[in-house]
């Protein structure tokens, strides 16, 4: 049977999905590791308060959590009124996982243990044909994964730019790595023997919020997560969940028509919010308009508006406004309480920060309602990062018995 004949029945959970039962319970789930990961070690009263739930809830998904060995209770101390407490830790040996960041130009993988610790990483450069490079890749993997205490990794999570098929863990399209059809999970599962999950990288950058970032980001109705890369992807979540829509999901507001006379867009149109700051938008108007050398990457010319370089500085703020009265529209439209920005540009945050709130202030409907709150992704690679809980969701338990809880 191959893999897209057993994907709608598959009892693995392919990441996101539409919001249901299923997904509140999960999300529940992932908010109670999230804080004992955070806090631990924990106890279950402690839990009980951080989590906002249910005393009888939080029981059953740590009993659960115990019984898949996830967590374990770790220290007992005697509290103050004599009784003894035990704390819950994460059993952070339960499984470990690769986390693999395909990007336009590099490639980042490595392995990281259930904490979401990051224990071995690597960058290797991106080829252009996408069959021989991800049988390389499965190579260097294999070296890696034999090298790290093999018997322990159990899941994999891709994060490509592009519409991404879950369920068949494939790359429909990717205009900017110019990839179409790609089996990505069928080759690498071939190749790895383990389970393959693959998703859209801006969504996994918002999973990664989810993950690493601050416990505002469960509270939070609606988060927005802008990833600039090579191109610019949105990824939702809602109500502690990553949204995606559909199974070929979203992940177009890149491709919103900002400027009818700008540059043309990978996607064909013109003008696009990514076409006018994206990495390589800002790049490439840096290099074009004073013939200058192009820089390396956003990183390089980051560093030269640090040394004084106006120019540099200046590209730096043309695509912060354009992404600013993206984010303004979105918030329109949204109504986001958090925007979280994610990319090299936040190392520049001190020149691209007061362009965003300058872009978001102004009219409004509700004034002081819809405009949201901006941050910095919590981590620097956001896109990699988040292929670490696209593959670690994976091993999380599946069972319907707390629904009359929830
Ligand atoms: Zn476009």
């Amino acid at each position: 049977m191959t893999r897209d004949q057993t994907a709608g029945k598959s009892a693995i959970p392919h990441g996101v999905r539409m919001l249901g039962v299923e997904d509140v319970r999960q999300a529940n789930e992932l908010k109670l590791l999230h804080i004992i990961r955070d806090r631990q070690p924990i106890s279950r009263v402690d839990l009980v308060k951080a989590t906002g739930l249910r005393a009888g809830t939080v029981s059953v998904i740590v009993n659960r959590l115990l019984r898949a060995s996830i967590v374990h209770e770790g220290e007992s101390a005697r509290s103050s009124g004599g009784r003894p407490a035990t704390y819950l830790q994460i059993n952070a040996e339960k499984a470990h996982a690769v986390g693999i960041s395909i990007g336009v130009h590099q490639t980042v993988y490595g392995i990281s243990d259930f904490n979401g610790r990051i224990l071995n990483q690597r960058t290797v450069r991106t080829e252009s044909d996408a069959g021989r490079f991800l049988n390389d890749l499965s190579g260097d993997i294999t070296q890696m994964v034999a090298s790290h205490r093999r018997k322990r990794v159990a899941a994999v999570g891709v994060s490509v730019p592009g519409l991404v098929d879950r369920a068949a863990g494939s790359l429909v399209r990717s205009p900017n790595l110019g990839w179409r059809d790609v089996p990505i999970a069928s080759v690498l599962e071939a190749k790895l023997g383990l389970p393959v999950q693959v998703e859209n990288d801006a969504n996994a950058a918002a999973l990664s919020e989810l993950w690493y970032g601050p416990m505002e980001v469960w509270s939070a109705h609606c988060l927005l997560f802008v990833l600039i890369v090579q191109g610019i992807g949105t990824g939702l979540i809602l109500n502690g969940e990553v949204y995606v829509g559909s199974r070929i999901g979203m992940g177009g507001f890149g491709h919103i028509p900002l400027d009818p006379n700008g540059p043309p867009c990978s996607c064909g149109s013109i003008g696009c919010w990514e076409a006018l700051a994206s990495d390589e938008a800002t790049l490439a108007r840096f290099a074009n308009s004073n013939g200058s050398v192009r820089p390396a990457s956003l990183d390089h010319l980051i560093d030269l508006a640090e040394a004084g370089d106006a120019r540099a500085r200046d590209e730096l703020i043309t695509s912060a406004t354009f992404s600013g009265r993206a984010i303004k529209g979105l918030s329109h439209g949204l109504a986001p309480d958090i925007v979280v920005i994610g990319g090299q540009i936040t190392r520049a945050w001190s020149i691209v920060e007061p362009v965003l709130l300058n872009e978001l202030q102004g009219e409004y409907l509700l004034p002081g309602t819809s405009r949201p709150q901006l941050r910095p992704a919590s981590v620097y690679n956001p896109a990699f990062f988040g292929a670490f809980p696209v593959a670690l969701r994976s091993v999380l338990p599946r069972t319907r018995r707390v629904s009359s809880l929830l």
